[in-house]
């Protein structure tokens, strides 16, 4: 099995995703923000708003829960846990392979990213009955995409071209 590195954990970022209804309000009120502000930025400079959107989710998201950038955040749906953080990157978790413990099947030393997921998700307000919605599969394209970005501009939930069957 290929060695994988556990997720990093940031001084204090552990204490803080276990406060999972501060940050769900700190979503809020940063996205009600953008909401706001998001058109006015655009139409002065899209190129360094999209800049200035995907650094600050590098720094702050990165510290915070070792945001892999995926460009389509569900973190309000997942008890503020990323879930890209899962060494199986799955979007809808837990697998079967869940240790006794609580721990990951592939990272012995790792607690699972879907019990923690659970486990915070039962302390927020506002977003708790979020984890139960069956995610759809991360779209790979938007990697390394600003996901604030991608939310405003409704991009996160455009299903990609050759997906769609129907
Ligand atoms: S879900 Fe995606 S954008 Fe959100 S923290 Fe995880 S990797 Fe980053």
């Amino acid at each position: 099995m290929t060695h994988m590195p556990e997720a990093r954990r940031w001084p204090g970022s552990e204490w803080l995703k276990d406060h999972p209804r501060l940050l769900e309000r700190v979503y809020d009120v940063t996205k009600a923000l953008l909401q706001r502000t998001y058109p006015v930025m655009k139409r002065l400079s899209p190129r360094l708003t999209e800049r200035l959107l995907l650094w600050s989710e590098e720094l702050a998201k990165g510290y915070l829960f070792n945001c892999q950038m995926c460009g389509q955040c569900i973190l309000h749906s997942t008890g503020m846990t990323c879930p890209m953080n899962c060494p199986k990157n799955l979007r809808n978790g837990p697998c079967g392979g869940v240790r006794a413990d609580g721990h990951c099947e592939v990272i012995p030393e790792m607690p699972c990213v879907w019990v923690q997921a659970w486990r915070r998700s039962q302390h927020m307000a506002r977003y708790r009955d979020e984890i139960l919605l069956i995610q759809p599969p991360v779209n790979r394209a938007l990697e390394h995409t600003s996901a604030w970005v991608n939310m405003l501009e409704g991009i996160d939930t455009q299903t990609p071209s050759g997906w769609d069957n129907g």
